[in-house]
């Protein structure tokens, strides 16, 4: 079936006002406005923002639901959440956890991903852990940490053929060695819950590391030896051209200050935006509980994040993509085009997929979301078929 999306303003490195056709699930025309053919069922988009679906690469859940809940429903519910918000495309993200509960969750993986309906798409698993220094162990479960096995890396890379990225600690004995390999794969490596110095980061992009997770949280800074300063994590990712970052844009986690810092030295071709939501994502006040319903912990909502009950430090991020791109243009100075790339073509291409997702062209996937000035998402399309509006 063929059907036009007219009158929208097309959002991909600049903005320009288009008309869409669509044939199937993908698209196959973008046009100066009134050009798209006659007799075709369309849609007006009056004069809104049209880009891509947004793709987020690091998220546990949303909507009530964590993707280590060990449901499918649980699956479903956090991808429906988070079309709401307007992403089309995203990598489930798995917590530091015993390796019958990861198999698990590759098992959900695979029985989910043929048909989520109204969620959003899933392109492959993000592993968080369990490789992470304990120096710098964040929300992750410190009872769960581990140095790499390669006995476990070996069944975990065989049970599940479709991790696009790996976040783990390259300082670690055995880490180069899984880097090597990942690379190998076409895995992305990323640094993550990380307490290595700049010299370390430098081996680790040798052996094939290519990305910062959750730059700042979770991530080495400078330290001093005998008087003598180094970087790490945090400085290697500014300084490291073959290093692409991620930074979690709620506005809680990371203040205007180091948000305006990353987009404008690492800039919005070497950054992506992630929520890295916890289960409370869409929620707005009240409880929730951190990690599996069983032996989570309970955590307060309040003020756009999750935090511990005595409100010392955050549980985790509550946050959408919608927010992301808001908060780049209002809090970093970015302009919308560049918000919305490092909500979409960035992310894409950290995970390697820049050939099949994140970019409005003839012959993608027809994965789009239309959004007002507020970045108050209005409709969100994937495979051609409206999934939401409101
Ligand atoms: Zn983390």
């Amino acid at each position: 079936m063929r059907q036009v999306i007219e009158n929208v303003r097309l959002v991909q490195g600049d903005v320009q006002r288009r008309d869409l056709i669509l044939r199937d699930d993908r698209i196959e025309e973008i046009l100066p406005v009134g050009q798209a053919e006659k007799g075709l069922p369309r849609f007006n988009g009056e004069g809104l923002y049209l880009s891509h679906g947004f793709v987020d690469i690091h998220l546990h859940g949303g909507g009530g639901a964590d993707f280590m809940d060990g449901t499918e429903e649980a699956w479903r519910t956090a991808a429906a959440l988070h079309l709401r918000h307007g992403t089309t495309c995203m990598t489930p993200t798995t917590l530091s956890a015993t390796r019958e509960e990861l198999l698990r969750a590759f098992d959900i993986f695979y029985r989910c991903r043929a048909d989520l309906g109204d969620g959003a798409r899933l392109l492959g698993l993000h592993l968080e852990g369990p490789y992470f220094s304990p120096a710098q162990a964040g929300a992750q479960d410190p009872s769960q940490l581990r140095n790499p096995d390669p006995a476990e890396c070996a069944e975990i890379l065989e049970r599940c053929p479709d991790i696009l990225r790996w976040s783990l600690a390259p300082e670690l004995p055995g880490a180069l060695d899984l880097g090597r390999e990942l690379k190998a794969r076409g895995i992305t490596a990323a640094i993550g819950h990380s307490d290595a110095t700049y010299a370390q980061v430098v081996s680790a992009v040798e052996a094939g590391y290519t990305h910062v997770t959750h730059l700042y949280s979770g991530c080495s800074t400078i330290t001093r030896q005998g008087g003598f300063r180094r970087g790490g994590v945090v400085e290697a990712a500014y300084v490291l051209p073959q290093l692409t970052s991620e930074i979690i844009a709620d506005g809680c986690h990371l203040p205007p200050e180091l948000l305006q810092m990353a987009y404008r030295f690492i800039g919005p071709k070497r950054l992506c935006l992630i929520t890295d939501a916890m289960r409370a994502a869409g929620q707005t006040e009240g409880e929730s509980i951190l990690g599996s319903l069983g032996q989570g912990q309970r955590v307060i909502i309040e003020d756009g994040v999750a935090k511990m009950p005595d409100r010392t430090a955050f549980a985790g991020s509550i946050c959408t993509a919608d927010r992301l791109v808001r908060n780049m243009i209002r809090l970093a100075g970015a302009t919308l085009p560049e918000a919305v790339e490092m909500m979409t073509q960035t992310p894409a291409r950290v995970i390697g997929k820049q050939d099949v997702t994140g970019t409005v062209a003839p012959g993608r996937k027809a994965d789009l979301v239309l959004f007002d000035e507020d970045i108050n998402v209005r409709r969100v399309w994937t495979d051609g078929i409206v999934r939401y509006e409101c």
